[in-house]
């Protein structure tokens, strides 16, 4: 790639994946900005790309690539860096083969950003996949002096934790981010006051499993840290995503059910109920055990959200897993759920699990099952969405809709980027704030709303 000699010192990201990535994405932008670096909203100006990979399954890697060749047949001539989960995995081999890339920098330590980009400025082709970062920025995983956030105004993610140590036999993730390592209970509340100072109104918190928070230091933390997060003043939404449903701690119940400004709402990801294959996935679950979670949480939170993921196709998977599946939807009414097709990903304890050589076949029955579980759902989910119709509910505006006198939010039972939106009617509202509004109809996953005089 050509060689300037006047930094443009202006950079563009973007960002793929998970919003566990997009706090890596917060946390570049601001150790850039450090050092003097300003974000830009479109690459076309900017001196630097750099894309912020996902590199779980199959086809968010081909996202990844596909989203690099783009920028470059587009920008030929500007730098572009190829980071995040998919340059931790695979960098050796994408530095090798990937001449259209012009560096390569992992996620393992964010704060080495700038000397990636010093290298690139004088020339270099930069390889950099640090090992894991010392206590001291381990401690706040780097991101809580975030202030250049990518999600909408008012919400914000927090990661509690890095890592998972539950090796679920067809999951990459630790292979690209590592054991457990969790941060200390008073960085996190000390970054929730700062967000919470500065406006925001709702905070994300996230990790591979929240469930697992603390037991890299042999205790279970999550309930103790929203105790603390309970003592904190003020009006505000703490939403908790992804919690491993076999390590559910009912504490957390009780904890809601004392303080609403923990939200109700649970992501679950139960990825399949039929015992056999749980076990193949080295996952502790059943049909009844999972079932009896979700009743569990009703009866204590009735107006609980449940969001769950499932997958499809895993080795040994056949059709009376299916219907095993398929009852378990109908039966469960769940509020929200995402399917996925099992990627059979290399150096994971599933990679060679019952391969036969008929992965085409299985991976089009899976693709088909994948459908008829989603419509089974959708039908679920439209009712339960009917329900909320005329139903007076919080909305935390997200934008407006320009000349339309509409805006987009989302309401507590609706997680950012995943579960729909609602539009509200309405003038001068501001982006950022919680208003109080009435469901007036649905449209298709999302609802319409005015706002309640
Ligand atoms: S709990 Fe989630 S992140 Fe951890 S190994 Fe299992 S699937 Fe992967």
């Amino acid at each position: 790639m050509k060689q300037s000699h006047t930094i443009n010192k202006t950079f563009y990201i973007e960002n793929l994946g998970c919003a566990k990535n997009q706090v890596d994405a917060e946390t570049i932008i601001f150790m850039l900005g450090e050092s003097g670096w300003s974000r830009l909203d479109s690459p076309d100006e900017a001196g630097l790309i750099i894309v912020n990979t996902c590199g779980f399954i199959s086809s968010a890697k081909q996202e990844s690539v596909d989203t690099v060749l783009e920028f470059r047949s587009k920008y030929p001539d500007k730098k572009i860096l190829f980071a995040g989960c998919m340059a931790q995995r695979y960098g050796d081999r994408l530095h090798e083969d990937f001449e259209e890339i012009d560096g390569v920098f992992g996620n393992s330590d964010l704060s080495l950003i700038n000397e990636v980009v010093d290298l690139l400025w004088s020339g270099n082709r930069p390889l950099m996949l640090p090992s894991k970062p010392s206590i001291p920025e381990k401690d706040s995983l780097q991101s809580f002096k975030r202030k250049d956030l990518l999600s909408f105004p008012g919400s914000a993610y927090v990661k509690i934790a890095e890592g998972c140590s539950n090796l679920c036999s067809f999951c990459a993730i630790p292979l690209i981010r590592g054991k457990i390592d969790s941060r200390l209970i008073d960085s996190i509340i000390q970054e929730i006051k700062g967000l919470l100072a500065s406006g925001i109104k709702e905070i994300n918190l996230i990790a591979q499993d929240l469930s697992s928070f603390g037991m890299d230091r042999g205790q279970k933390d999550l309930p103790e840290l929203l105790r603390e997060i309970s003592k904190l003043e003020g009006d505000f939404w703490i939403r908790l995503l992804y919690i491993h449903p076999d390590y559910f701690q009912d504490e957390i119940l009780d904890i809601m059910a004392e303080d609403t400004r923990i939200l109700p709402y649970f992501d679950l990801p139960f990825q399949h109920v039929t015992p056999k294959i749980l076990r193949q996935m080295n996952r502790k679950g059943s049909s009844e055990s999972y079932s009896e979670l979700i009743s569990k949480i009703r009866q204590k939170l009735p107006n609980s959200t449940i969001r769950s993921t499932f997958m499809v196709g895993f080795p040994g998977d056949n059709i009376l897993h299916y219907r095993e599946l398929a009852l378990f939807l109908e039966n469960s009414q769940l509020d929200w759920v995402g399917f996925f097709v099992y990627s059979r990903e290399e150096n994971t304890k599933a990679y060679d699990y019952g391969f036969k050589g008929f992965d085409k076949m299985r991976s089009r029955i899976a693709r088909y099952r994948k459908k008829s579980l989603e419509i089974l759902q959708q039908e679920i989910t439209v009712e339960k969405l009917n329900s909320l119709v005329d139903t007076v509910v919080p909305v935390l505006i997200e934008e407006e809709i320009p000349d339309e006198d509409l805006y987009i939010g989302r309401s507590s039972f609706q997680a950012p980027d995943v579960d729909g939106y609602i539009v509200v009617e309405g003038t001068g509202l501001t982006p950022g704030e919680i208003y109080t509004c009435r469901i007036v109809r649905r449209n298709g996953f999302d609802l319409s709303a005015v706002i309640e005089k």
